[in-house]
């Protein structure tokens, strides 16, 4: 088959995670603390140590501070929480934090967080270089030969400032495994003074903007954020969650997220606005409506669309956005989410068919690592609408073996304007396959045996 797209990815953020050590096989505070300190005396004094995997509901409690402190020898440790929305720190980096950021014995929540992962940063050029070989290796490990990452240079999910030009020496030593479309976080933008006649009031600098590239590496869509997410409840909807925690938030004023799409829209931009509550998708819409994008030709993108009430398909299909959709979400968490929705609301997560009968594209992605970047795990659960305990979540929405394999292909492809570079096999295109010792329209088990790019197995058997 064509090697799979994964339309929607981070790269720095896996691979980063992948090479941690991880505390997620820990069952009690003991191992715990010995993961750290053997994590910790491996790093030169005043570095950071950064450990993933931490879950303190089987600890029966969150460790300290003072645990900490003592496990790694006053080395500067950064325990990251699963939920991402979390984490505890030791006290040389309590020391670095600025006045006023409330912790509980190390334990940092949300902004307290977002505190520490700025003290983090910024990750040097050659640990970012490292952390998307190693992602990029596990994409052709699961067949996947192109992704897009989802938002560099600012926002939540920045590492760097310079972030673009560690993909850059990736891609120029050699160890850029995938194709990379990046996209670029919208922070990025500021006011320029181009000519008149040229619509751009707002640029990245030098006027660079989606398109620019080659095949292996080029510049994305622009990134903007709307909401949170369903995990932590932060997705924006239209009524509450039913477990009482509230509407979720929208990320910023509309009319300035408006003017945003607009803006970019103007200057030739590709969009990709990130809405997962189905109040932030009638913002993404409401932009897109006001940018008047419909026929525009222009190939802009929802990001999740996670809720989607039944009168906002028709809106996706007149204006011609396409619905990047993460369908492992429901895989993995699907029981949760459904919960916290309700009855009425739990089939319109994530959808699958009734974005295809109302005529909108619907291109497939992971949002790696949140969940598995595994595509066969994805396309599984987009026809049997299965979560991991086996509850059915939306089973209305289920599409076909066939509708599925062309999100992971041909459409993220076109969502990444690389269908004449990947997504098919056809005279012309680059030679990027994956192969697997058994049929995806008849079987998901079927394992990846070989990836190719350009014809070179990159992954795998020859033969
Ligand atoms: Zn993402």
């Amino acid at each position: 088959m064509p090697g799979f797209v994964d339309a929607h990815v981070h790269l720095a953020w896996a691979g980063l995670a992948a090479g941690a050590p991880s505390v997620a096989a820990c069952a009690d505070r003991a191992s715990l603390l010995a993961v750290v300190r053997d994590a910790a005396l491996r790093r030169p004094a005043g570095e950071w140590v950064d450990v993933v995997g931490y879950d303190q509901r089987r600890l029966g409690g969150h460790v300290t501070a003072a645990e900490l402190d003592t496990a790694a020898e006053g080395r500067r440790v950064h325990l990251i929480h699963d939920s991402g929305h979390a984490c505890v720190v030791s006290s040389s980096v309590l020391a670095l934090l600025p006045a006023g950021v409330p912790h509980r014995d190390g334990l940092l929540v949300e902004a307290g967080a977002a505190a520490v992962r700025e003290l983090r940063q910024p990750y040097s050029r050659a640990e970012l270089v490292d952390a998307v070989e190693r992602a990029g290796r596990q994409c052709l490990s699961e067949g996947v030969t192109a992704c897009a990452e989802a938002g560099i240079g600012g926002g939540l999910i920045k590492h760097s400032p310079i972030e673009a030009a560690a993909y850059q020496e990736a891609d120029r030593l050699g160890r850029l495994p995938v194709r990379v479309s990046l996209m670029v976080s919208a922070d990025v933008l500021r006011p320029v003074g181009a000519h008149a006649s040229d619509a751009t009031p707002r640029a990245m600098d030098l006027g660079l903007r989606t398109g620019f590239g080659g095949d292996r590496l080029s510049l994305g869509a622009i990134k903007v954020f709307t909401d949170g997410g369903m995990m932590a409840r932060t997705a924006a909807l239209t009524a509450p969650y039913t477990d009482g925690s509230g509407s979720g938030e929208l990320y910023a004023d509309p009319a300035h997220l408006h003017a945003v799409i607009a803006d970019a829209h103007r200057a030739g931009w590709q969009l990709a606005v990130h809405a997962i509550g189905d109040r932030a998708v009638d913002v993404a819409l409401d932009g897109f409506e006001a940018a008047g994008v419909a026929g525009s030709g222009a190939r802009h993108r929802v990001e999740h669309a996670g809720l989607v009430r039944p009168d906002q398909l028709a809106r996706f299909a007149r204006l011609g956005v396409a619905a990047v959709v993460q369908p492992a979400f429901l895989w993995s968490f699907g029981d949760d989410y459904a919960r916290i929705m309700g009855e009425e609301r739990a089939p319109w997560l994530y959808r699958g068919r009734g974005f295809l009968d109302a005529g909108v594209r619907l291109v497939g992605s992971s949002d790696r690592p949140v969940t598995t970047g595994a595509p066969l795990v994805a396309m599984r659960f987009m026809v049997e609408r299965r979560s991991s305990s086996g509850a059915l979540v939306g089973p209305d929405e289920g599409i076909t073996p066939m509708q599925a394999l062309r999100a992971y292909t041909v459409d993220a492809a076109w969502a990444c304007g690389w269908e004449d570079t990947v997504g098919s096999i056809a005279p012309g295109l680059r030679a990027d396959f994956a192969v697997l010792d058994d049929d995806p329209l008849e079987t998901f088990d079927s394992r990846v045996r070989t990836t190719v790019q350009d014809g070179l197995v990159v992954f795998g058997e020859s033969w």
